[in-house]
């Protein structure tokens, strides 16, 4: 895969701390028949705990976005974010582990290689009360 950027998503699944990134996996794999979760990575919140989850590998494109699976690396807040505010916490911890990929890709940071999921589909995600892009990037940034 030549990853080109990164694309966040909300789960829109009740936050309820330890078992959702599994859920998700389960569902995806289960009910969707996929070999693998959806995303590259996750980001779960498990009783104030952050904790970076390890999706599908990055040699297989994602099942997240249609028409950014070859070329965007998924990254899920598993959370409701159309309903709860992300914390300043998680929002920061997205940002460095944005800031890592793309070290790591030689990504560059700009609205068009940083996608939510919403510039690409008829949806919220990453939730109506994630912050602008903008400002995601500006905290991206802090880490570069
Ligand atoms: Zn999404």
């Amino acid at each position: 895969m030549i990853w080109q950027g990164i694309c966040i998503h909300h789960s829109a699944t009740a936050d309820s701390a330890s078992s959702s990134w599994e859920a998700i996996r389960r569902y995806h794999i289960e009910h969707n028949g996929w070999d693998e979760i959806g995303y590259h990575y996750g980001i779960e919140d498990v009783y104030g705990t952050l904790r970076l989850r390890i999706g599908r590998p990055l040699s297989m494109p994602g099942a997240h976005a249609v028409g950014l699976n070859a070329t965007h690396i998924g990254i899920c807040m598993v959370g409701n974010f159309d309903r709860d505010l992300p914390s300043m916490s998680r929002l920061d911890y997205l940002a460095l582990v944005i800031a890592d990929i793309a070290r790591n890709y030689r990504l560059e940071i700009s609205p068009e290689t940083i996608k939510y999921h919403r510039d690409v589909a008829d949806k919220t995600c990453p939730g109506y009360l994630f912050p602008p892009k903008e400002v995601l990037i500006r905290m991206v940034e802090t880490y570069l």
